[in-house]
């Protein structure tokens, strides 16, 4: 079997998994013995209700870093689901109480938790649904709250964990659908395999990582305000790892104090376990990279992401476009090539601000000796008497070096650099007809 059949229908698995287990709790609701019947309004209340909190309940399934759920779509689509899924989530659980008040099953004064007559179950039910209520506004907008990364982190994690909590609380509390020993013994489920994610996450993998430090090798100035930092393993063998794919490093803290940062590997896997991550100086953590000296522990966790050549053996040629910092996984990718011998047409379009600040350019043009790679510079400011490509990466560049032949062979092509320059690139090529499935994009920029 194939790899791309292979990954389709461990996809597929997935898919099926978390509709079963999204949909069991509403199954279950209406295996006999079902308690008295109630008006259907409420049934189908309750039924989006159950749908909405084991969608939530799910979510931390879904970013606990599970690499065999997460490998056959990569960390992106991944991420890009559980966003759009929240939205849902949240939607259907917001439906939940809209349902009883319009026909006055319950009447609207049960949302005040501070009255002596709001039961407690209602009580769960509000501050679940005001921690959600948070969870989705900080969520969607973060930046224009002006909410830094790391705090933001935090407070989604105790809202998320909160928002789960109070709802599995509101169940019990209502007592309705859990009239028999195995349906209680269902919901005594749900609830152990959300405490267990936590568990997992919060302790068992910072748990891992500290078993397992890196040792700084090197920390070396790069082009365009980057750094190369590289790690060793420190008394253990490390992991392997696809070109192209990312890891979370956690410098200067604790990996329980969950202040990790994704970067992409710029080297090619050797098979001895190090790494090298080269990392732009953009805020309060990748500004510090540079106060890292040899000897330092390093915790990595990874390897992650679907964005790697390895997942396309069977590529008659690639195709990669990169724009400032989002080089590094594109190098990797390049070392591993040249690495083997490949023989395959290579085409590198890479954009940034001047010749001077475009990172790794002294490795590239030493690969281009070893490989049968075509670079292509666009340059926002080019040098005096420059006769390549000026500006941004636009439809023009792509029509003048992705010429048609291009288009009908299978050519695998891999974006990666600023939002904007990705956008207007994947739009450009879905126009000129590249298959959807061939292009593979990575997004440094999770929320
Ligand atoms: C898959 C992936 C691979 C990446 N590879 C590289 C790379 O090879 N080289 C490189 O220079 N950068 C890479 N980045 C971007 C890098 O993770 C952020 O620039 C860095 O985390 C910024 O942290 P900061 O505290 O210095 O900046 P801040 O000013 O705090 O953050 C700037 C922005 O970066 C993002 N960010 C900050 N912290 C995190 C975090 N912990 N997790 C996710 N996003 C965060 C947020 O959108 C934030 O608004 C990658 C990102 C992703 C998602």
């Amino acid at each position: 079997m194939n790899n791309r059949l292979k990954r389709i229908l461990q996809g597929i698995f997935w898919i099926l998994v978390y509709l079963f287990l999204t949909l069991l709790p509403v199954m279950v609701m209406f295996l006999p013995p079902r308690p008295p019947g109630r008006e259907f309004i409420r049934e189908l209340s309750v039924a989006l209700g159950f749908v909405g909190l084991a969608m939530m309940a799910l979510q931390f399934a879904l970013t606990a870093r599970f690499k065999t759920i997460k490998a056959p779509y990569g960390a992106d689509v991944v991420y890009q689901f559980h966003r759009q899924i929240s939205i849902l989530a949240f939607v259907l659980i917001l439906i939940h109480p809209i349902l009883l008040f319009v026909p006055q099953i319950h009447p609207i004064s049960i949302l005040n938790i501070f009255s002596p007559e709001t039961p407690w179950r209602a009580r769960f039910a509000v501050t679940s649904l005001l921690a959600l209520c948070g969870l989705i506004v900080m969520a969607l907008w973060r930046k224009p709250l002006k909410i830094e990364y790391t705090r933001w982190r935090i407070w989604h994690g105790v809202l998320a964990t909160a928002a789960v909590a109070f709802a599995m609380l509101h169940v019990l509390g209502v007592n309705w659908y859990i009239n028999v020993p195995w349906k209680r013994l269902l919901w005594a489920g749900y609830s152990i395999f959300f405490v267990g994610l936590l568990l997992y996450t919060r302790v068992w993998k910072p748990w891992q990582l500290l078993r397992t430090p890196y040792r700084v090798q090197e920390v070396k100035p790069e082009r365009g305000g980057c750094w190369s930092l590289v790690l060793q393993p420190d008394n253990h063998a490390g992991f392997d790892f696809q070109p192209g794919q990312f890891a979370w490093i956690t410098a200067f803290s604790s990996p329980f104090k969950d202040a990790e940062h994704p970067f992409s590997f710029s080297n090619a896997p050797a098979g001895d376990g190090r790494l090298r991550f080269t990392i732009k100086e953009l805020g309060d953590f990748t500004r510090r990279i540079k106060e890292l000296k040899p000897g330092d522990v390093v915790y990595v966790d990874g390897p992650y992401g679907a964005f790697s050549i390895d997942r396309h053996p069977h590529a008659k040629e690639f195709v990669f476009i990169a724009g400032g910092v989002g080089i590094t996984p594109v190098v990797s990718m390049l070392h591993a090539l040249a690495q083997r011998n490949d023989p395959r047409p290579l085409l590198l379009i890479y954009g940034g601000r001047d010749l001077e600040s475009l990172t790794l350019r002294d490795e590239i043009e030493e690969l281009q000796g070893r490989l049968n790679l075509k670079v292509v510079y666009v340059l926002e400011n080019p040098p005096e008497g420059w006769q390549g490509e000026k500006g941004y990466i636009t439809r023009e560049v792509l029509d003048r070096w992705l010429l048609p032949e291009r288009r009908k062979n299978q050519t695998e092509i891999f974006i990666c650099g600023p939002i904007p320059m990705m956008n207007a690139v994947e739009d450009a090529l879905a126009r000129m007809g590249f298959f959807a499935g061939d292009v593979h994009s990575e997004r440094f920029d999770l929320v």
